[in-house]
């Protein structure tokens, strides 16, 4: 996408996206509610039309969709509402016969953990095993590209973590995935490249590890100070105080921990609850989201 650009009536909800997502990787959006993400996603999906810029998904506008494009893709929208009397089985066998070339139905609700549910009606399912229900629905298709707006919302910790293998597995077919969430473990477990959306425009990008600058930002080095411990033995570093720990701000984080540890060697002391930390992807994310758009 080059420029893209969507508004409802005064409000720019897309201010100008350039994005490429490249074939077989995971790459998550990011951002606050109201950023954009979904909206984003809907003119990717040909689900709503742009109103600036230029998109080529599979090497189509989506805005001029056949259907012969829209059996390449698979959506998993932020909401969805199935026929809640059908079964699981007979839900996912319908959206089979949509498909040219579908994948296994029983095969496939296996991939979402659903075999035990095979045979219950859509409507008495519980909210995550729904959501599984719509994974199910977008993979049957047998798709190029997933679309996965907030996949894993509502799953317990373990469905989420199943989910992931699920979704890192649609990566070993050679998939490619373009997902939003709000789970920074979710983005960091699984994506290869990651966008963070705010108030319309792209606030960074970058691989989980090096996104807004993480491996080359300052490091924090906690410990409960020993009352014996001069600061002054520190070449370089800013430091604070939080609670009991003392906190050094450092952008030599190798050479602050050696003379720290020389100093405690020296001293016969111990750095108690030593602790090193990078930013975390969260910390990026609140850096640059933080106000709510
Ligand atoms: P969330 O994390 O809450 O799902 P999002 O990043 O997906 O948020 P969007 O749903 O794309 O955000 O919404 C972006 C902005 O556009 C919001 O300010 C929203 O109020 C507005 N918006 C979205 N859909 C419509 C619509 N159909 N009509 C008018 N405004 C809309």
């Amino acid at each position: 996408m080059r420029g893209l650009v969507k508004r409802y009536g005064d409000h720019t909800a897309v201010g100008g996206i350039d994005l490429e997502v490249f074939a077989g990787e995971i790459f998550a959006l990011l951002g606050p509610n109201g950023a954009g993400k979904t909206t984003t996603l809907e003119m990717l999906e040909g689900y709503r039309n742009r109103d600036g810029g230029s998109v080529t998904v599979l090497g189509a506008d989506p805005e001029h969709a056949t259907l012969a494009w829209r059996s390449r893709i698979g959506l998993v929208l932020q909401t969805s509402q199935m026929p809640s009397e059908l079964t699981v089985f007979e839900l996912v066998d319908r959206y089979a016969g949509y498909y040219p070339h579908p994948r296994n139905v029983d095969d496939t609700i296996e991939l979402v953990g659903l075999a035990d549910k095979r045979n219950a009606r859509a409507g008495r399912l519980s909210g995550g095993q729904q959501r599984r229900l719509d994974v199910a629905l977008a993979l049957v298709g047998d798709p190029e590209l997933v679309f996965l707006d907030e996949p894993t919302t509502g799953f317990d910790p373990a469905a989420r973590r199943a989910a992931w293998s699920m979704i890192d597995n649609l990566r070993g077919l050679g998939k490619t995935v373009l997902l939003t969430t709000h789970y920074m473990e979710e983005a960091e477990a699984l994506a290869d490249r990651i966008a963070i959306l705010v108030r319309g425009r792209i606030g960074a990008e970058g691989t989980p590890r090096t996104i807004g600058g993480r491996e080359t930002a300052p490091a924090q080095i906690r410990f409960i100070a020993p009352s014996a411990f001069d600061p002054s033995i520190l070449s370089s570093g800013k430091i604070s105080h939080d609670d009991a720990y003392l906190v050094i701000t450092s952008a030599e984080p190798t050479v602050t921990v050696g003379e720290l540890v020389d100093w405690a060697r020296a001293a016969g002391q111990e750095l108690s609850g030593l602790e090193i930390r990078r930013p975390s992807l969260e910390d990026v994310y609140l850096k640059l989201a933080g106000q709510p758009s």
